[in-house]
């Protein structure tokens, strides 16, 4: 598991990386999926969607 393209928590002055917590696919876009991360710290939560053609 990498965190290297996990995103920051902007609630900190240092960088806290976030947890993916999920993975959602948009049924309108298939080829599109959304993780949601979680910040270990405060446990903001904040969508992305990830590009799977990069992992391909
Ligand atoms: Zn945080």
């Amino acid at each position: 598991m990498t965190q290297e393209d996990a995103p920051a928590c902007e609630r900190h002055d240092a960088a806290v990386p976030m947890q993916l917590r999920t993975l959602h696919s948009d049924s309108s876009q298939p080829d599109k999926v959304v993780g949601l991360y979680e910040c270990p710290e405060c446990g903001y939560e904040r969508r992305l969607p990830i590009r799977t053609e990069d992992a391909a």
